[in-house]
């Protein structure tokens, strides 16, 4: 929405929301002309004009030469530039941290994964190895580019403020994750922010997933914790508290097994890394690096091992029945699984689609795939989340 005609509205404020609408128009629509922009924002020409000028002078937007394929005389084309900035997204794991950088069109400008044991280290340790990984990353691009913002993702529950209620997967209760960052890097002279790793990769499946343009899609991560990022009629639902989405003690079966919380049969206790290898794998024991585990899986599943496969055939009714209860709530249009469920999808979806399709009432339904995105989801959405005040029409300092 372009706010032009609101009477308060402040002049900068005016100018902020239309160089947003030019950002997103050209994001969606690149290569496009400055009569492309014009027309499709509803700004006039010379507007348009003077916002283009400002953008190319910050390098976020940039000309790519003349199109000769159009109606009258040639016009020049534009792109997203952002190859001066990037956005900076870290994951926490439980047996690894993630790190991404990504510039204004989502090019990826480093991916590094490093082993580390976030669940035993604990909040202190963890923070100062977050600390260490966001000051290799800022030297290794910061020759060339200026990083806008740090955005954690934590498979846990996250406050507005950036605290950690709880995010049992890491055995963290009360840790102010946010603040704790911010003092380790001494003023790092970007925002330092944290959120869920199922929003950020709902976030990044909406920006650079396959389902770009869906406006009702949900994220159900895998990993030790299963949680659910939700975006609705095309905005990130958080609920009152910022809570919204934590479902992995919902209720599935009141005879499974024993979870974490005290009950039985929570989605977590059905669905979550460790319990499907604790199914799958029964002589696996405790296992601190889950990956090996899953690759076990999937390699005595090709081979057709017939408990492996069977196992996995109920787990994915399961996820078929979890869906179906996110589909009655919130009837998306499509839901994304990550984690160990997306390396799992070959053996789970068929299972869960028939189940989802037994319990819809009115066919289609929900489409359930799985991410392409991999581990780096969590992250890559919070590269793009430390880029949002840029895309919200703020020129970057300097
Ligand atoms: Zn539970």
């Amino acid at each position: 929405m372009i706010s032009i005609d609101r009477p308060t509205a402040d002049l900068g404020d005016v100018r902020v929301t239309n160089r947003a609408a030019v950002l997103r128009h050209v994001r969606r629509h690149a290569p496009c002309s400055r009569a492309d922009v014009a027309a499709h924002t509803g700004l006039n020409k010379a507007t348009v004009s003077s916002l283009v000028a400002e953008l190319i002078e910050h390098g976020l937007l940039r000309e790519t030469g003349l199109t000769e394929n159009r109606v009258g005389r040639p016009a020049t084309m534009l792109v997203l530039d952002g190859s001066r900035y990037a956005g900076l997204g870290l994951r926490v794991g439980a047996d690894e941290l993630v790190a991404v950088a990504a510039g204004l069109g989502g090019d990826p400008v480093l991916t590094w994964r490093r082993a580390f044991p976030a669940a035993t280290a604990g909040p202190e340790e963890t923070v100062k190895a977050l600390a260490a990984l966001t000051r290799r990353a800022v030297t290794r691009i910061g020759a060339d580019r200026t990083v806008l913002g740090l955005t954690v993702a934590v498979p846990g529950m996250v406050d507005p403020d950036g605290d950690v209620p709880a995010a049992p997967a890491l055995g963290w209760r009360g840790v102010p994750l946010a603040a704790s960052v911010r003092r380790a890097l001494r003023d790092p002279g970007f925002p330092v922010a944290v959120d869920t790793e199922a929003n950020l990769a709902v976030l990044a499946e909406r920006r650079h997933g396959p389902y770009a343009a869906t406006t009702d899609l949900v994220h159900l991560t895998g990993g030790p914790a299963i949680g659910a990022g939700l975006i609705s009629g095309g905005r990130l639902l958080r609920g009152g508290r910022g809570f919204a989405g934590d479902v992995g003690h919902l209720p599935l079966a009141a005879d499974g097994p024993a979870c974490d919380c005290g009950r039985r049969g929570c989605l977590t206790a059905l669905l979550g890394v460790d319990a499907v290898i604790c199914r799958l794998l029964p002589d696996a024991g405790p296992v601190t690096d889950h990956l090996p585990e899953i690759e076990r899986i999937q390699a005595l599943a090709r081979a057709g091992n017939e408990p492996v496969r069977t196992g996995l055939t109920e787990i994915g009714r399961l996820l078929g029945q979890a869906v179906s209860v996110l589909s009655g709530l919130l009837d998306p249009e499509v839901v994304v699984v990550g984690g160990h469920l997306a390396a799992l999808a070959p053996w789970l979806l068929p299972a869960a689609h028939a189940e989802l399709a037994a319990r819809t009432p009115v066919p289609p339904g929900v489409r359930l795939e799985a991410s392409t995105l991999g581990s780096a989801a969590g992250a890559l959405g919070g590269a793009t989340a430390a880029l949002a005040t840029v895309e919200a029409g703020r020129l970057p300092a300097g």
